[in-house]
């Protein structure tokens, strides 16, 4: 006979300490997963990121359950549920406002490494206290059960948190040697928590760095998103970059922000990470392809005017340029094909803002970037380019009644199209 919820409760050798965590912060559907495990009798808590903001009063994005159920269990447990995953076997569970993700108690000690000591798989299964020291940080290794409103810290991570300390479990070399990408975790994490990174580990990420150059691109690019879309963008990449981390991210814009001839790269870096930051507070949408557009734009204008050097017409140069660059950066954090165009679409419609008469202007307007190009437009007017005028012109042409922007359209000097058939005059700017 299985042992009932309140068996498995009392024999877990860990009955943590009560704390009070307001429930109403927490997910419904994470509470109906948990009191559902409870109820067949097996050990389910919050665990991770989630625990964690709780208790320091951030708004958690995500919450994650672990438990000693199988991923079969957990399947049969809830009749809207999947099991997911290669490397390690998960389950979603599926309610109308989203899933929720229920792992098993997993241990690391017994995965499969490689010769740097990368894990290679770890599917295998164990008890709460190695599914807490396969965590990254103490922090992240807190579990709440929120039926009885107790927390389990096997690993001291309460302590870490009022001393607002990322703290590795244990050696931070090798965790960061069995996974690189915590090291963009740490930084990452102690950016937007206002968090200090023990010392080992801050000396043990200035050492191993290069190690990320290893790491699948498809999975660096995972990790661009949290990074700079996670609402902290602006400390992250000052953290980025002061860890020595950045340049094995986006090597080609950490060499266009140091080129002399790019002096306001920075400045628009800056302005376009503190723009993403303000609109993923005002709940706005941020694209992944706006934020490449922005971080390659220094090292393709540096490229263009390299080939413009060698005898290519500007157009060629930039064509050339812009495709050639994307290629680059491949290399290191994968960019999907879907996003490969918005990003070239975004550049190639810079050049075309200048074209401000007749029909071309209504047809740069419809274009399906136009809005993304206009941000990128105004943003590089912020940062000192000498667009200030054309953003200005734009911004105006947007807020006009249609009739006074077909004015707008007659009488403005900008560049006649080849459409018009209009010979250049000395008064074409
Ligand atoms: P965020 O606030 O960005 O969601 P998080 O810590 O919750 O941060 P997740 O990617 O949601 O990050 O992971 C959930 C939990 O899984 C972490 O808190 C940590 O316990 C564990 N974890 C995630 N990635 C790793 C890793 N690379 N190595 C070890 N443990 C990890
Ligand atoms: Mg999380």
């Amino acid at each position: 006979m299985k042992p009932s919820a309140t068996d498995r409760r009392r024999a877990n050798p860990n009955p943590g300490t009560r704390v009070d965590i307001d429930t109403s912060h927490i997910n419904r559907d994470a509470l109906r997963v948990i009191s559902g495990l409870h109820a067949a009798g097996f050990q389910a808590y919050l665990v991770g990121g989630g625990v964690r903001d709780l208790l320091l009063g951030f708004s958690p994005k995500d919450f994650n359950i672990a438990t000693d159920a199988h991923p079969e269990d957990v399947r049969r447990q809830f009749e809207n549920s999947r099991i997911i995953g290669r490397r390690f076997r998960i389950v979603h569970v599926y309610f109308s406002q989203g899933y929720v993700e229920v792992a098993t108690f997993r241990a690391a000690g017994r995965a499969h490494v490689n010769e740097q000591g990368r894990i290679l798989a770890d599917n295998t299964y164990g008890s709460i206290e190695e599914d807490a020291f396969r965590r990254d940080f103490t922090v992240n290794a807190l579990y709440y059960d929120p039926e009885a409103g107790q927390l389990l810290d096997l690993v001291e991570g309460r302590q870490d948190l009022g001393a607002k300390l990322l703290r590795v479990i244990g050696d931070p070399e090798l965790r960061f040697r069995e996974d690189p990408v915590r090291m963009l975790r740490a930084v990452r994490l102690a950016a937007k928590l206002g968090f200090g990174i023990e010392a080992q580990a801050k000396a043990a990420i200035g050492r191993l760095g290069y190690l990320l150059s290893e790491v699948p691109p498809a999975r660096l690019f995972d990790e661009m998103l949290k990074l700079f879309h996670g609402g902290y963008a602006v400390q992250t990449f000052q953290a980025l970059h002061d860890s020595g981390l950045f340049k094995y991210l986006l090597p080609l814009t950490e060499k266009a922000l140091q080129d002399p001839s790019q002096k306001r790269f920075s400045d628009l870096v800056y302005g376009a990470l503190q723009n993403t930051d303000e609109r993923i507070r005002a709940g706005k949408p941020v694209t992944p392809s706006f934020l490449y557009a922005v971080f390659l734009w220094g090292p393709m204008q540096v490229l263009a005017r390299q080939l413009e050097l060698e005898g290519l017409s500007p157009r060629v140069a930039r064509e050339a340029a812009m495709k050639d660059t994307i290629l680059s950066q491949l290399r290191y954090t994968s960019i999907p094909k879907r996003l490969g165009f918005p990003i070239r679409d975004v550049w190639e419609l810079q050049y075309r803002f200048y074209r401000k008469r007749g029909k071309q202007v209504f047809r740069l307007y419809r274009h399906p970037r136009f809005r993304a190009a206009y941000d990128f437009l105004c943003l590089r007017a912020g940062a000192g380019e000498p667009v200030d005028k054309l953003c200005e012109w734009w911004t105006v042409f947007q807020a006009a009644e249609p009739g006074m922007q077909k004015k707008m359209a007659r009488s403005s000097g900008g560049k006649a199209g080849k459409t018009l058939y209009r010979p250049r005059s000395k008064t074409y700017h």
